[in-house]
């Protein structure tokens, strides 16, 4: 008997989302984890503070300076990144090789130096590339979103000038027109 035939061509569980600010990252993660239990998405740390509503354990581990520096030196984060010049963000390690060894597929949601990060360490991770269906339309979601002032939205869109350009790198581009659609396609992906 063959094996299953996979869109990820032998490439492993583990996942990676990535893709320009605003661009709906965060909101197909989301899709994915109501619609497909069975997939474990990867809970990060931050030195972020939490915004109202995010539950410590569930959005995000909020962590302060001194117990990110501790994560990263015993060796806890397979990746970790300054992120919009501001905050730190890493993935912890253990529950993602929980979850492997269990046959799981791990989604990370992260940004594009994360995405390196994994690469480099997991060369057989899929990364999945989330691309906005126009450089207009990614300029209307983050104006619309309204949480960043005019200097804050001009660097993050410099940044995705830069991070759009780097495309090329990822196993996978979808498009994220719709996000049910888009979160069935990176689902499947994932398979
Ligand atoms: P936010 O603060 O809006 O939740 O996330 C800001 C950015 O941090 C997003 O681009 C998100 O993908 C990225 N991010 C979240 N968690 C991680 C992580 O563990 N590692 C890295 N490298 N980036 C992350």
């Amino acid at each position: 008997r063959l094996p299953e035939p996979s869109a990820r061509g032998g490439r492993s569980r583990l996942v990676v989302l990535a893709g320009p600010t605003a661009v709906g990252k965060g909101t197909v993660a989301a899709h994915i984890k109501e619609h497909h239990p069975e997939i474990l998405l990867s809970v990060s740390a931050t030195t972020r503070a939490p915004r109202p509503g995010e539950v410590h354990g569930e959005h995000y581990f909020f962590v302060d300076d001194a117990e990110f520096d501790r994560m990263v030196d015993d060796g806890e984060l397979l990746e970790h990144a300054t992120v919009h010049n501001a905050s730190r963000y890493g993935t912890p390690r253990g529950p993602i090789d929980a979850a492997l060894a269990e046959g799981r597929t791990v989604l990370l949601e992260i940004d594009l130096q994360g995405a390196r990060q994994v690469r480099a360490a997991a060369p057989d991770a899929t990364l999945v590339f989330l691309l906005p269906p126009s450089w207009d339309e990614l300029v209307n979601r983050l104006v619309g979103r309204g949480t960043e002032g005019d200097e804050e939205r001009a660097r993050r869109l410099k940044t995705a000038r830069v991070e759009l350009a780097s495309q090329g790198e990822f196993d996978f581009r979808v498009v994220n027109d719709d996000v049910a659609r888009a979160a069935a396609e990176v689902a499947q992906l994932a398979g």
